[in-house]
């Protein structure tokens, strides 16, 4: 049977140290304690949360209807694969992701160790597609056993089913929409693989760009966890409880990815990638020219992420920026992040979100969407 806790205020459990307490609190430590808490939950028809690090939740103050379910399953098991060279990690949902990163490299093993110091659980890690310098789940994810709030039932879904694209899923609770699968992860499979730990050449243009390599140039496993973490602490990515640059939801705001042609509208200093460009099918064919042939899809020009930083500092707003009397503001370190400078309500953290948004738009037309789940709060 899981655990019912005494509620513990959100504000105690979110990186953005936001939050009200919930009406009712468990905590399951077991798959099975997880699997029967839904299941009691879903059958009462009661409003419900699943919390694992907190660390990409937006939550408001006021009392939380209905029950939190803590996810606290630990544990690694390792799996053989079909792919020569290759290892199979089952991972319970649970388990601290940057733990399983550092318990991957002292195994020697390569996949996830670009990610090194994100903070949360493994559970959490599809949700959005979590990524950092030039590694992204998907890359690895073979994977995840769910179980799925309509029918109840224990799955294995592959990752190809997750709908996984830039920080999103089927599974992600965007702000002001509904989760296209509503469904709680119970384990993770990735693939990882078997480099041992001497130092080789790192696959891959983005990560030995985002790493600062050079063609060729070897460096072990552990080395790339290092370098991360480094990077990391210096722009207040690491979750640290002395660093109040780190009490935040990490990146507030989604790189915006837009049209070709708005891109080529902003200014040319503004960084950009272009993403793999796609193929559009007519949607709307007039009658007057259809002869009875459908036209094949035709390529159109990539869509382009652009970042979101650079809009954010080039509409006026310099890290450390706050508003007046306001105990929330962007990081000293980055002006992505958003933080807690200390004992911020969530309305003074979503009122500078708000400002934010409202300046790039004005001065660039794009409306930033914000990365974190956002609940019980206007932004
Ligand atoms: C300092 C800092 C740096 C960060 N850097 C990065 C980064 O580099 N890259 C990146 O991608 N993200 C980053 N993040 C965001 C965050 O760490 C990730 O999104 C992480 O995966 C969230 O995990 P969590 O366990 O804390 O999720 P939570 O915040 O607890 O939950 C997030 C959402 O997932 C749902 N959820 C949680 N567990 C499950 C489960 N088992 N099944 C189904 N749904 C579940 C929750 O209900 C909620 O909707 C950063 C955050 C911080 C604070």
């Amino acid at each position: 049977m899981a655990e019912v806790s005494p509620p513990i205020p959100l504000a105690h459990l979110t990186t953005l140290r936001t939050g009200g307490a919930p009406e009712r609190m468990v905590d399951a430590h077991t798959a099975d304690e997880l699997v029967a808490a839904l299941r009691e939950v879903w059958a009462e028809d009661g409003a419900w949360l699943v919390l694992g690090g907190g660390s990409n939740l937006f939550v408001g103050d006021d009392p939380i209807e209905g029950t939190v379910i803590r996810v606290r399953t630990r544990g690694i098991d390792t799996l053989p694969s079909p792919r020569p060279g290759f290892v199979r990690v089952r991972v319970q949902a649970g388990h601290d992701w940057d733990a399983l990163v550092a318990w991957s490299v002292e195994h020697g093993l390569a996949g996830i160790e670009a990610m090194s110091g994100i903070p949360g659980t493994v559970g959490a890690a599809p949700i959005q597609n979590v990524g950092a310098y030039g590694q992204e789940i998907v890359q690895t994810l073979v994977e995840v056993e769910l179980i799925d709030e309509q029918s109840g039932e224990v799955e294995t879904v592959p990752a190809a089913d997750l709908g996984l694209g830039f920080r999103t899923s089927v599974l992600k609770q965007h702000y002001g929409s509904v989760p296209e699968r509503s469904a709680v992860i119970l384990s993770v499979t990735l693939e990882l693989e078997e480099v041992g730990h001497a130092e080789r050449p790192i696959p891959g243009v983005q990560l030995r760009k985002a790493l600062g390599l050079a063609e060729g140039q070897a460096v072990s496993v552990a080395w790339v966890r290092d370098h991360v973490l480094t990077v990391r602490r210096s722009k207040g990515m690491v979750l640290d409880a002395e660093d109040p640059d780190t009490f935040s939801a990490g990146s507030f705001f989604q790189n915006p990815v837009v049209p070709a042609s708005v891109a080529r509208s902003l200014p040319p200093e503004c960084p950009r990638w272009e993403m793999t460009s796609v193929r559009r099918a007519p949607t709307v064919i007039p009658l007057e020219s259809y002869d009875g042939v459908v036209p094949a899809p035709v390529a159109t020009d990539a869509d382009v992420k652009v970042s979101a930083a650079w809009l954010i500092e080039h509409a006026g707003l310099r890290r450390g920026f706050r508003l007046p009397q306001s105990r929330a503001g962007l990081s000293t370190k980055h002006t992505l992040a958003l933080t807690n400078r200390g004992g911020a309500s969530a309305e003074e953290l979503a009122e500078l979100a708000r400002y934010v948004r409202s300046r790039v738009h004005a001065d660039f037309g794009l409306l930033l969407q914000p990365e974190p789940v956002v609940i019980g709060v206007e932004i």
